[in-house]
């Protein structure tokens, strides 16, 4: 039985999204013939992440309990996968693509002598002669395509995949088995941690709205208005690179390769082309509507609603109607 582990972040002890989301994800691509494992390091087991790695869809959670893994320290980190990966031999693992797993997963491919695949947004799976062959897709050449890297020579195949792109499945009565690793972990790091101090959160994270309201240059004269629309349906404001490059918004308000993947409830494109740098970080949103003057824009190839129009028109009609319900709400 070929099998596919999954690392499991936590970040200030609480469990990231991204390791649900790349569970369900290979639960959906793999048969019964495959097990998903969640690697879960963690300085105190709580019931609660259990049940949501059990519910994502892991098969077997490998429970690694270690007070040294309070706080994140790559070597410590590096050498604990290691030991995990030499005892059990995964065929695939598989790590978010986030500030940790872009450092971690790299030294821990160095250490094992593998293959991996950076940054992708598309993951597929095949078997050839009953072998588990990792297919990763991630945007190449500046963009302007996207490559399938495979790395069947050794083991584990690894990839770090963009946090947002997967939903994340509830199996409600799957049952993990647990698997309490209990093996000496002695190592030792060159790094001290003497103190944590939190800088002020101004970060937007996207990632977790439901309702996006975007513009791109055809709206760059607009974003005051757009942001009243988003703060009156509650949304988040996002915008294109054309807008981000003006410095007419931060770059945590960017939306596409170089920027967020998101897939909200409500995505509204305004004035945006739909170049596919942008389209990739945003086309599995729910319902995406967009307002472009060219009835020829790429947008309109992804939009489930369509108005073609001049947004720096429509979008103080629509703040209008929205504040009026307010009013009356
Ligand atoms: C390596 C690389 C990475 C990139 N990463 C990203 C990324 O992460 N995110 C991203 O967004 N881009 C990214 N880009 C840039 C991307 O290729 C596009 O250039 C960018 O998305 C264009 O932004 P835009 O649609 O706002 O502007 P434009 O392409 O200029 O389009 C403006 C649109 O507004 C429409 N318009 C004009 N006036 C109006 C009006 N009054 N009302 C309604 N519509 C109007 C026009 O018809 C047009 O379709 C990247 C490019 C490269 C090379």
């Amino acid at each position: 039985m070929s099998t596919t582990a999954i690392f499991v972040e936590k970040r200030n002890q609480v469990l990231c999204n991204v390791g649900l989301e790349l569970i369900s994800e290979s639960k959906r691509l793999l048969d019964h013939n495959h097990k998903v494992i969640a690697i879960y390091l963690t300085s105190d087991i709580k019931d609660e992440e259990i049940v949501a790695l059990s519910s994502a869809g892991a098969d077997q959670i490998i429970i690694y309990q270690n007070d040294l893994f309070k706080v994140y320290d790559t070597a410590i980190y590096t050498k604990a996968l290691e030991i995990i990966v030499k005892t059990y031999h995964f065929d695939c693992l598989l790590l978010g693509s986030t500030l940790l797993g872009r450092d971690l997963g790299p030294r821990l491919s160095a250490r094992l002598h593998t293959g991996l695949t950076a940054d992708a947004t598309i993951l597929a799976f095949e078997t050839e002669d009953d072998d588990l062959r990792l297919l990763a897709t991630r945007p190449a050449l500046g963009g302007n395509l996207f490559a399938t890297i495979i790395c069947p020579k050794t083991k584990p195949q690894m990839a770090t995949i963009r946090p947002g792109v997967f939903p994340v499945d509830f199996y409600e009565n799957h049952q993990a088995e647990l698997i309490y690793f209990n093996q000496e972990l002695n190592v030792k790091s060159s790094v001290q941690v003497l103190n944590i101090e939190k800088t002020e959160k101004s970060h937007t994270d996207l990632t977790k709205a439901k309702l996006i309201v975007a513009g791109g240059r055809g709206v760059q004269n607009s974003f005051s208005t757009l942001k009243d629309i988003a703060s009156l349906v509650g949304g988040e404001l996002a915008a294109s690179r054309a807008i981000v490059d003006q410095a007419i918004e931060p770059k945590d308000r960017l939306v596409g390769q170089t920027g967020t993947t998101v897939r909200p409830q409500v995505y509204l494109a305004s004035g945006i082309s739909g170049a596919i740098q942008h389209v990739s970080g945003m086309d599995k949103s729910e319902l995406i509507i967009a307002i472009n003057t060219d009835p020829e824009a790429l947008i309109f190839d992804i939009a489930d609603v369509s108005i073609i129009s001049d947004a720096n028109q429509v979008l103080p009609i629509l703040k209008e109607e929205l504040s009026h319900q307010h009013q009356h709400e």
